[in-house]
């Protein structure tokens, strides 16, 4: 089933020139969210993952049944001052400024085997950061997982020329 012919593509969202890829177009099939989540999940089967970080807030929707899939436990990972207990946060650049996430301090334990899910990887430095929180918190990043990677914006080659393992269900070249 061609996850890619779910997804839909809004011009000029949320700013003029954005080609905009939504997935909820591929949630709300019922074949399309059952073959996303099972094509990750058969990936990592064998992994033996204990995590699986999901990235605020499409990236909870994947997460979340991935890590119950799996056996695994699901872990947020959110923009700053939503989390209720003590946090660790990380800066990183926007396009225009700057932003934040954070995850809880105890959220992820030495040795944990991480499998970290964002719907998309544009510039990468949402993934990135989210990577340096988990590494900064002893845990083993297995890979990342994504819906979309937009390579032509660069962020999933700079992750891989850092040493990361990615693996996306469909790119937009
Ligand atoms: P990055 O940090 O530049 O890689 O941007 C990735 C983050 O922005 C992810 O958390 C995405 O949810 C969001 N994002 C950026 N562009 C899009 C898009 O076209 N569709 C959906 N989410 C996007």
């Amino acid at each position: 089933m061609p996850i890619k012919s779910l997804i839909r593509t809004i011009a000029h969202y949320p700013r003029e020139g954005i080609m905009f890829r939504d997935i909820t177009t591929l949630l709300k099939d019922p074949t399309g969210l059952r073959t996303t989540i099972d094509q990750i999940t058969e990936r990592y089967r064998s992994e033996k993952i204990n995590k699986v970080v999901g990235i605020e807030s499409r990236g909870f929707i994947i997460a979340a049944p991935v890590a119950y899939a799996l056996g695994a436990g699901f872990v947020p990972v959110r923009k700053p001052g939503k989390l209720p207990a003590d946090t660790i946060g990380c800066d990183y650049q926007l396009e225009y400024g700057r932003d934040r996430i954070e995850i809880h301090v105890d959220a992820i334990e030495k040795n944990d085997r991480v499998l970290l899910i964002d719907d998309l990887i544009a510039t990468g430095g949402t993934m990135e950061a989210a990577i340096k929180l988990i590494e900064e918190m002893n845990g083993t990043v297995i890979e990342c997982c994504l819906v979309v990677d937009l390579p032509t914006i660069g962020g999933s080659k700079r992750l891989q020329q850092q040493g990361h393992k990615l693996f996306s269900l469909c790119r937009y070249d």
